[in-house]
C-alpha cells in the first residue's frame, strides 16, 4: 500500500487544466486504491489542485467523485452544497504546510444536520523534490463523532469566532496573522490567502511602519494584558477605514505567550462624528476661527508654555469698529460677509501659528507667541496691530457694496500684564475699551491708568443704581428764547445727579454719567423718570399761567431705540396732561444711522402722536444730509462749537449761516445753543435764527428758580 501511494506521489502527473488530459492508464489503479482508502485522504500538487482523493474525503465534503480532479480548495468552495469550512481547514494547512515545509496538524469542529458534533483533525504533509521537481501534498484525517459537552462548548466557540460582527484575527507570537473571521474579511476586503502568515503590520496602512515592533515592546517590556490603538486598513470601497485594535495575549500552560488574540472595530465614522462634535464645540460655525472656548484652551496651554520656556505672549483683543452700523443698514447676511471677510484678513496677516479667534459678535481675538526680548515685543506688537488696523480699514465690497469699518485693538502681554489667563484677557478688553473711547481704529497697549478709568465706571454704574432708589436726580430747566418776539419760548431739560456723600451731596456732570447709563442700559429706566418728571413739570408751569410754550428732553441713542420708548413718551404725556405738541424730543444725528427701518418706524409713530423732534448737536456727527430728506425732522439744534468760535466771518459762522438756511428751505426751526454773548445773539438775529438757548439768558436752572424766571415781567 505505502510502496503503491508512493508511486502515485512520485508519478509524474500529465495534467493539464485546460485539456484535462490525465494519463489515464498510469492512475487508473492508483486513483482506484486512494479511493477506496478507509479513511480522509488527499493528494495536491503544489498549486493546490486536487489529483486524489478518498470516498470518505469526498463523502465529507459533499464533493462528487468526478467533479474535483484539478480543482482547488477555493474552487471547489463554489460548488453548490461542499462542505466550505472543511475545504476551508483544508486550504488553510495547505499554505501552512508549504510555508514551513514541514507537517501541519489542524482540527476544527463540524456540525451535522442530526446535531451530532465531530472534531475533525486535518493534517498535512508537504513532498518536495520529487522527480521532476514535481511537489505534492498529501492531507489526510480523523474524524472522531464523540458528542459530548466539551465538543459542544468548543463547537460554540468556534461559530462566534466564525459569525461574530467583529473582526477577529489570531496571531502568533511575533504578531503574525494566522487565523481571521468572516467578519475581518468583510471589513477589509482581505481574504485569508491575502493576509495568511502575513505580519500584522501588513493590514496597517497608516503611518506607523512600527506597529508590531511597538505592541510587543508594550506586552513584554510593560507587561501589557491588552494593547488598544488605532490603525488604518485598506478597505475596497471607501480605500481606507480608520480601526480599533485591541490586542490581548494567549498564555500557554507553561506561562509563555502562545499566541495573540485581536478585535478590530471600523471608527471611522465614530471619529467623523467626534471631530463634528469637537468642530461645533471649539470653532466658529461662520468663520472657522476657533471660538471662545478653544481660544481659552489655547492660552492656558500657551501661557504655560511661554512661562516654562521664558517666552513672551502678546493678546490682541479686537472690536470691530461700526459693524453693529453695517448689521442694521444692511442686514445680517452681509454682516456675515463681513465678519468671514475680517476673518480672512486677520488671517492673512498672521502666521500659521498665532491663535485667531472669534470671541463673540464681533469681538475677534489673536494670541501671538514672541521669543524676542521686552523691547522689541512692544515693537512687533505695534507692527501687527498697525497691520490688522491697516487692512481692516480697506473698505469690504460685497453685494456691489462698498462698505467701511475700522478695528479697535486692546493689548496685553505676558509676563508684563499678568501671568493668568483671565488678567491677560481681562486687561486686553479694558485697552480695547480705552482704545475704542479714543475715538477708534486705534489700538492701545493695557496701562494701569485704563484700569482705574474701568473700575470708576463700575464704581459710577454701581452707584447710579443706587441713586435711582435714593432719588437722587433733580431736573435743571434752561430756557429757550423766541427771537422774533425776544419772549420765552420754552426749556432745555438737563439732569442733574447729587450724589449723597456722608454730610454733603456731589454734583456729577451728566457727561460723566449719562454715557455709563448708556452703556450698562439704566438710561431706559432714567429717561422715562425724567421724560414724566418734565412733562408733569410743564404742565404745572401751564396751569400756572407762566408763558412757557413747551419742553424740549434729551433722548439718548439707547433710550430711543428701546422696544418701549414710544408708549413711555406716550404715557408721559397722557399722566401729566399736556399736548404731545409741547414736547419736543433731542435725538442726535448718530442716532439716525443703523437700522434705517427701525428708525423711521420709531421716528413716525411719535411723529404721529404729534411730538416735535429736534436733531441736538447739529453739524458734528455724521455728514450724511439725506436724513433731513428721509425722516421727519421739525427743529436743527445748531452745535454749541460753532456758536462758541463765531465771529463775523469765521468758518463756523459761514457753517452757521448754512445750516440756518438749509433748515429753513427744509421747513425746520433752529436753535442756537451756547449763546454765551451779545455779539454771538445779534448775528444769530441777522441771520433769522429762531430760537436762542445760553448762559447769555440764563444757566440752567433748578425748579423753583426756572418758577421765578418764569415770572419775572418781560
Ligand atoms: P446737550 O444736550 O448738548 O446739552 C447742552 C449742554 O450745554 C448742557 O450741559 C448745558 O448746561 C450746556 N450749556 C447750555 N448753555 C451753555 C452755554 O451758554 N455755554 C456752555 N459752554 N454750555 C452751555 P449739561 O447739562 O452738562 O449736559 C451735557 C450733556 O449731557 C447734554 O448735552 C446731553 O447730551 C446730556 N444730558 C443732559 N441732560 C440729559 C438728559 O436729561 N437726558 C439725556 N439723555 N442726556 C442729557
Ligand atoms: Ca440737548
Ligand atoms: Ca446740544
Amino acid at each position: 500500500m505505502i510502496n503503491k501511494l508512493h508511486k502515485v506521489l512520485t508519478t509524474p502527473i500529465n495534467l493539464k487544466r485546460k485539456d484535462h488530459t490525465i494519463n489515464d492508464e498510469a492512475l487508473f489503479s492508483e486513483s482506484q486504491l486512494i479511493s477506496q482508502f478507509p479513511g480522509v485522504l488527499c493528494v495536491k500538487d503544489s498549486h493546490g489542485r486536487w489529483l486524489q482523493a478518498s470516498d470518505e474525503l469526498l463523502t465529507r465534503v459533499e464533493i462528487e467523485p468526478t467533479s474535483f480532479l484539478g480543482k482547488t480548495d477555493n474552487e471547489l468552495m463554489e460548488y453548490p452544497n461542499s462542505n466550505q469550512k472543511l475545504l476551508s481547514l483544508n486550504h488553510q494547512i495547505e499554505l501552512k504546510a508549504w510555508e514551513t515545509d514541514s507537517q501541519v496538524k489542524e482540527s476544527i469542529l463540524l456540525k451535522y444536520e442530526s446535531g451530532d458534533i465531530i472534531e475533525v483533525e486535518l493534517t498535512a504533509i508537504p513532498i518536495t523534490k520529487t522527480i521532476n521537481s514535481q511537489s505534492r501534498l498529501i492531507v489526510c484525517g480523523k474524524f472522531s463523532n464523540q458528542s459530548n459537552k466539551i465538543l459542544d462548548k468548543l463547537y460554540l466557540l468556534d461559530s462566534m469566532f466564525n459569525f461574530s460582527h467583529l473582526s477577529f484575527i489570531i496571531l502568533d507570537k511575533d504578531l503574525n496573522i494566522i487565523n481571521i473571521n468572516k467578519a475581518f474579511k468583510t471589513l477589509t476586503d482581505l481574504s485569508f490567502d491575502d493576509v495568511y502568515g502575513k505580519n500584522l503590520s501588513h493590514i496597517n496602512i497608516g503611518k506607523n511602519h512600527e506597529l508590531s515592533t511597538q505592541i510587543l515592546k508594550s506586552f513584554h517590556d510593560e507587561d501589557f494584558d491588552l494593547w488598544e490603538g488605532e490603525i488604518i486598513c485598506p478597505n475596497e470601497a471607501k480605500g481606507a477605514i480608520l480601526a480599533k485594535l485591541e490586542i490581548t495575549r494567549i498564555i500557554n500552560e507553561d506561562n509563555i505567550t502562545s499566541h495573540y488574540f485581536a478585535t478590530l472595530i471600523d471608527i471611522t465614522f465614530q471619529k467623523k462624528n467626534e471631530k463634528r462634535i469637537r468642530q461645533i464645540a471649539h470653532y466658529d460655525g461662520l468663520t472657522g476661527l476657533s471660538n471662545r472656548v478653544l481660544f481659552m484652551e489655547r492660552l492656558n496651554q500657551s501661557l504655560s508654555e511661554c512661562k516654562r520656556h521664558n517666552k513672551s505672549l502678546i493678546l490682541f483683543f479686537i472690536d470691530l469698529d461700526k459693524f453693529k452700523e453695517v448689521n442694521d443698514s444692511y442686514g445680517h447676511d452681509i454682516g456675515d460677509k463681513v465678519l468671514k471677510e475680517s476673518a480672512n484678513r486677520f488671517l492673512s496677516i498672521t502666521r500659521k501659528e498665532d491663535i485667531v479667534s472669534r470671541f463673540s459678535g464681533d469681538e475677534f481675538a489673536i494670541l501671538f507667541i514672541c521669543e524676542k526680548p521686552i523691547g522689541q515685543i512692544l515693537f512687533e506688537a505695534s507692527i501687527i496691530s498697525n497691520k490688522i488696523i491697516k487692512q481692516m480699514s480697506n473698505p469690504f465690497f460685497i453685494s456691489n457694496k462698498e462698505i467701511f469699518i475700522g478695528s479697535s485693538i486692546g493689548i496685553s502681554i505676558f509676563p508684563d500684564h499678568g501671568d493668568s489667563v483671565e488678567n491677560l484677557l481681562k486687561k486686553a478688553d479694558i485697552a480695547m475699551y480705552e482704545a475704542k473711547n479714543r475715538g477708534r481704529n486705534n489700538f492701545q497697549f493695557y496701562r494701569d491708568e485704563f484700569s482705574i478709568a474701568t473700575n470708576n465706571r463700575l464704581e459710577i454704574e454701581k452707584k447710579l443704581r443706587q441713586a435711582i432708589i435714593n432719588e437722587e436726580f433733580k431736573l435743571f430747566y434752561q430756557p429757550q428764547f423766541l427771537l422774533k418776539d425776544n419772549k420765552i419760548w420754552g426749556a432745555e431739560v438737563l439732569i442733574r445727579w447729587f450724589e449723597l456723600k456722608q454730610d454733603f451731596k456731589k454734583l456729577v456732570s451728566p457727561e460723566i454719567f449719562i454715557p455709563i447709563a448708556e452703556d450698562s442700559g439704566l438710561i431706559v429706566e432714567i429717561g422715562q423718570w425724567i421724560l414724566e418728571k418734565a412733562c408733569t413739570q410743564l404742565k404745572l408751569w401751564m396751569d400756572s399761567g407762566l408763558p412757557i410754550k413747551q419742553i424740549s428732553v434729551n433722548v439718548s441713542a439707547r433710550q430711543f431705540m428701546d422696544s418701549g420708548f414710544v408708549n413711555s413718551v406716550s404715557n408721559a404725556i397722557k399722566k401729566s396732561g399736556i399736548q404731545a405738541q409741547d414736547l419736543e424730543l433731542e435725538i442726535t444725528e448718530s442716532m439716525l444711522v443703523g437700522d434705517i427701518k427701525r428708525i423711521e418706524l420709531q421716528l413716525t409713530r411719535l411723529k404721529s402722536m404729534g411730538v416735535k423732534i429736534a436733531l441736538d448737536d447739529f453739524g458734528t456727527g455724521y455728514s450724511s444730509l439725506s436724513y433731513l430728506k428721509n425722516f421727519p425732522i421739525d427743529v436743527l439744534k445748531i452745535d454749541q462749537s460753532f456758536i462758541k468760535e463765531m465771529t463775523a466771518d469765521s468758518k463756523d459762522a459761514k457753517i452757521t449761516c448754512a445750516i440756518i438756511e438749509m433748515g429753513h428751505s427744509l421747513d425746520q426751526k433752529i436753535i442756537a445753543e451756547g449763546v454765551e454773548n451779545e455779539e454771538q445773539l445779534l448775528f444769530l438775529t441777522q441771520r433769522g435764527c429762531d430760537i436762542v438757548q445760553g448762559y447769555y439768558y440764563s444757566m440752567p436752572l433748578p425748579v423753583n428758580k426756572m418758577t421765578e424766571f418764569l415770572k419775572l415781567p418781560r
